[in-house]
């Protein structure tokens, strides 16, 4: 029987575009399906030229701007085009969260391999689905991973656990092959909201003596990018909201609920109103009723209205949403009384709120990583135009190089697999065999050993 390996088609030496292939003799799984930043994409598709939606994966794979699989595509996404479809053969797909680089490929995937995911990650795929016509995600059997309660995939078991990450109902992984156990983290961070889930999943798999981890580095290396905890974040607008006469704007990471409550909460104490899009009025609706993560809901919460912006058309789901919402007008109007989170693509709000000169606006989302970023260039021109303040406010959904360097250390498995990360090398004084991975290339879970 062929010994069980780990192949990575993406999230090699890139932050994102995991795509995790474990074979065990005739088991065969995949962890996390979602597209990277690929600049070679831009070589072929760019604006309005894109892979057709009739074929969209023959039209990637083209110009291998999507790898290849046998038995993981669905024929219609092939075209109908006979020639490269094979019957399935991957047997279930494992999604650690709902962020695009981890899920957004799912669409592609044949129909009948089944999609095991948390239950909270589930709710946030479909509310997406629901509320943006470009993020849709494919008919799948679902099912719903329950915490620490294992499911069997042929001979390999799978053991799901809750971790802190920047999106919530997050899971990391203990896989147990016919060689010994592979962790895969999925995204985490030790300093969030839920950091005992991320500390209760690594104990367990320091128990289980790995033989291999799989670990994400969004943040190993060079990191000049400011930092905050989430408790941080809450202190820094609560000194900034103290200090402002007038309105105060901020944009956030659209799912990440974590920082909708923080606005929350320093609005409501700084006896503001917060002002949300549509889109996160509805997610927070589709999420209402777990205990473990009380959301302020549309419609009953005191301190929390919906923006209505300027559109010629309303969808059937934001329409129940929109009773009592405000416009620029009321907006400008009661300035004083609101914090206002706008979306980055809503700016052209701007025109009609024509917030007062010197209006804070708080970036609660990762700095770019240099000033060639072209939306912060947009960003910039926008804040420079209407004379609005950048202030840098944000706790990453990501461990720093430290935390990752003791999270080696406590789970001290075999091989170490460093993913998700331009920084690679920062892994490579363990503990544990450094292999950085290659892509497309089969490793033993054993040893490590890359197969030729
Ligand atoms: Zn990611």
């Amino acid at each position: 029987m062929a010994e069980p390996t780990v192949r990575f088609l993406g999230g090699v030496r890139e932050i994102g575009g995991n795509k995790i292939v474990l074979d065990d003799g005739p088991d065969r799984v995949l962890f996390d399906f979602g597209p990277a930043f690929d600049p070679r994409y831009e070589s072929f598709y760019v604006d309005f030229l894109t892979p057709r939606s009739t074929s969209p994966v023959r039209d990637l794979l083209e110009f291998e701007l999507l790898p290849w699989l046998d038995g993981l595509y669905s024929k219609e996404s092939l075209g109908g085009i006979e020639e490269r479809y094979t019957e399935p053969s991957v047997h279930a797909v494992f999604v650690s969260h709902a962020h695009a680089d981890h899920a957004g490929y799912l669409k592609f995937v044949h129909p009948e391999i089944p999609v095991y995911t948390s239950e909270g990650t589930r709710k946030i795929l479909e509310a997406n689905s629901k509320s943006s016509p470009t993020l849709k995600y494919g008919e799948h059997p679902w099912k719903a991973l329950q915490p620490g309660k294992p499911v069997k995939v042929g001979n390999l078991e799978i053991l799901p656990f809750p971790v802190d990450h920047s999106v919530p109902y997050a899971t990391g992984f203990l896989v147990r092959t016919s060689v010994g156990t592979l962790v895969y983290t999925g995204d985490f961070r030790e300093h969030g909201p839920r950091a005992p889930l991320t500390r209760s999943f690594l104990e367990a798999a320091r128990a289980e003596e790995p033989k291999a981890l799989l670990i994400e580095g969004t943040r190993a290396g060079p990191d000049p990018r400011k930092n905050l905890s989430e408790a941080g974040v809450r202190s820094a607008l609560d000194e900034l909201l103290a200090s402002t006469a007038g309105l105060a704007v901020v944009s956030c990471y659209p799912r990440d609920v974590d920082r909708i409550r923080t606005l929350h909460e320093a609005a409501r104490d700084s006896g503001r109103t917060l002002v949300v899009p549509a889109k996160t009025a509805f997610l927070l609706r589709a999420l209402e009723g777990d205990p473990s993560l009380p959301l302020p809901q549309p419609g009953s919460d005191p301190n929390l209205l919906v923006y209505e912006r300027s559109k010629k058309k309303l969808f059937a789901w934001e329409r129940p949403l929109l009773e009592g919402a405000i416009g620029a007008q009321e907006v400008r109007r009661r300035g004083r009384e609101l914090l206002l989170l706008l979306d980055l693509y809503q700016f052209p709000e701007l025109i009609d709120i024509r917030p007062e000169p010197g209006t804070p606006f708080v970036r609660s989302m990762s700095e770019p990583f240099s000033d060639e970023d072209v939306n912060d260039a947009v960003l910039k021109n926008w804040l420079g135009h209407f004379d609005l303040r950048l202030h840098q406010f944000h706790a990453s959904g990501h461990c720093s190089g430290p935390e990752l360097e003791a999270v080696c250390r406590e789970v001290s498995a075999t091989n170490l697999f460093p993913i998700h990360t331009q920084h690679p090398e920062a892994f490579r004084h363990g503990p544990g065999r450094y292999c950085p991975p290659e892509k497309g290339v089969a490793y033993l879970v054993a040893t490590g050993e890359a197969l030729p």
